[in-house]
């Protein structure tokens, strides 16, 4: 075995066959990540029948998707059916396109759109996993209700349930604390062959695989990456999860892999501050708003979560008073996120609007009349000037209020792939053997920036281009010898 120049030997291992290398293990389809997207792929490619190895990096797996909320977006569900909503892929593609620009491989979003029911009965049905409309909000961009999610919102307990399932399959191994550190890739063609992991307590470890499927998510945790393709957050509080490096992105980049979407990104305009804690969105789409310290609203807030939190991080100390009332409280008062914040501390209560201010140093005239105005144009008595549309309803005391800052979640750019989710070079033609979803394949959030990100669009690339490569990866494995 070689190892080619300096510059890709930490990326890759060149070897000229795989009878020239002396593997540790041998299977079916390799899978590098346990976030959502690697345990989809682990099922969907064990229910092909084949033999599948998962590689996590950490203690235990979930990733980002177990921080997440587990809003997953599907259009033409039974789901939406049962609850009368009409719905259908080609209306979600649109509205993914409009947000993000008409940026995205148009072919490709109608395909994910198309592929998200098929996920979202999969889960329910096959997997057996809990999963409900959501309906008490409609997110913004979304025109039609179309997130399905558990009861309690919550994407940990989504990655538990995965978790579940894999322990059905005797066919599913999976190693913690077992980060792949390279590829292995034949140096005469470039295609995949497997990869190298360094297992805790075992050291060194070569597994062979017909398939590998990335699923190790962005670049949100590697400062290098972001100050080369999202200089902007660099320094921004990093919400996600520590694991996400982005070396899934470095190996297929160093294998000649196109790079897409490499400046686009989900970010958040409402974590609660310094708490740490997610304050759901719903709490702005049900009629709440934002003040910065001088008691003054700033932006038209429900233009959307991801591009506000630039909003938020532009106001002075880069954060914001988020206000709402107790209609809003009870609607989100079971998810757990929202517990979370009541638990710390983060959520205050008050009487009045004056006692509000108080309590944040604001200024209180500037703040009661900024609250009036805002209380006007929800009632419809005159436009906002914001140039907000949607109030829910008008607030009501006693009222709540949160400090919130603006943070990075994760990132949306990666390698391109096509409908299999097999990762592509730049002249369009596929790298064998290698596939890729979720944060490690561009998303469908624009090129740059955070407003191209429609809500759950994260999850929607995990998880059903996730089900692809399993499906793809684990039926291409069992024709090969
Ligand atoms: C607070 C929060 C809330 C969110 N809410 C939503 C939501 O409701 N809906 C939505 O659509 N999106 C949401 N998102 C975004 C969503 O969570 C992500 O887009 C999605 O989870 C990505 O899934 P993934 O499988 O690609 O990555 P992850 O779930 O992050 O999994 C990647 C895994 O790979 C492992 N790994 C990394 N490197 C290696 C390596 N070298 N070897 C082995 N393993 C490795 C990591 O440790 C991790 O376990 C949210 C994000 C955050 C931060």
């Amino acid at each position: 075995m070689q190892e080619r120049e300096h510059s890709e030997k930490d990326l890759i291992l060149f070897a000229g066959d795989p009878s020239q290398v002396r593997w540790d293990v041998e299977l079916d389809v390799l899978v590098i990540g346990a976030g959502g997207c690697g345990l989809v792929a682990a099922l969907a490619a064990a229910e092909k029948g084949a033999e599948v190895l998962v590689l996590e990096k950490e203690r235990e797996g979930g990733g980002n998707t177990s921080l997440s909320q587990a809003m997953v977006p599907a259009a033409g569900t039974r789901f939406q059916k049962d609850a009368g909503v009409e719905d259908s892929p080609e209306l979600m593609a649109e509205e993914i396109l409009k947000k993000n620009n008409y940026q995205s491989d148009p072919e490709l979003t109608l395909h994910v759109a198309r592929e998200s029911s098929r996920l979202v009965e999969w889960l329910s049905g096959a997997m057996g996993i809990h999963l409900e409309l959501v309906t008490e909000f409609l997110y913004p961009g979304h025109s039609r209700y179309r997130i399905h999610a558990n009861r309690s919102r919550k994407g940990a307990r989504l990655i538990n349930a995965l978790f579940q399932c894999l322990n059905r399959f005797e066919s599913i191994d999976i190693a913690y604390k077992a980060p792949a550190r390279r590829l292995v890739a034949n140096s005469l063609d470039g295609s995949v062959m497997g990869a190298e992991a360094e297992i805790e307590g075992v050291g060194k470890n070569l597994a062979r695989a017909k398939k590998v499927i990335l699923a190790l998510n962005g670049f949100g945790a590697n400062k290098k990456m972001l100050e080369e393709y999202i200089s902007e957050m660099k320094d921004a509080y990093y919400f996600g999860h520590e694991g996400n490096t982005g070396e899934g992105i470095l190996w297929g980049q160093a294998l000649g892999a196109a790079l897409d979407c490499m400046g686009a990104y989900q970010a958040h305009g409402s974590v609660a501050y310094p708490h740490g804690t997610l304050l759901t969105w719903a709490v702005i789409s049900l009629g709440g708003y934002q003040v910065n310290l001088e008691g003054e609203r700033f932006v038209n807030e429900y233009h959307g979560y991801s591009e506000h939190a630039l909003d938020v991080l532009a106001q002075e100390e880069k954060v914001a008073i988020e206000i709402f009332d107790e209609r809003i409280y009870r609607a989100v008062e079971n998810y757990e996120d929202f517990q979370q914040c009541i638990q710390t501390g983060a959520i205050k209560r008050f009487e009045s609007i004056e006692d509000l201010a108080l309590s944040f140093g604001l200024p209180v005239e500037r703040t009661v009349s900024t609250h009036e105005a805002f209380q006007k144009a929800a009632m419809g008595q005159g436009a906002d000037e914001k140039g907000r549309t949607s109030f829910g309803e008008p607030l009501r005391p006693p009222f709540y209020a949160a400090k919130v800052t603006g943070a990075l979640f994760h990132t949306q750019g990666g390698l391109k792939v096509n409908r299999f989710a097999q990762v592509l070079r730049p002249d369009g033609s596929v790298i064998p053997n290698l596939y890729a979803g979720g944060g490690t394949a561009a998303g469908f959030s624009g090129t740059a920036g955070p407003s191209g990100y429609l809500s759950a669009n994260g999850l929607l690339a995990a998880l059903v281009l996730g089900k692809i490569a399993g499906e793809e990866a684990g039926t291409a494995s069992l024709g090969e010898a």
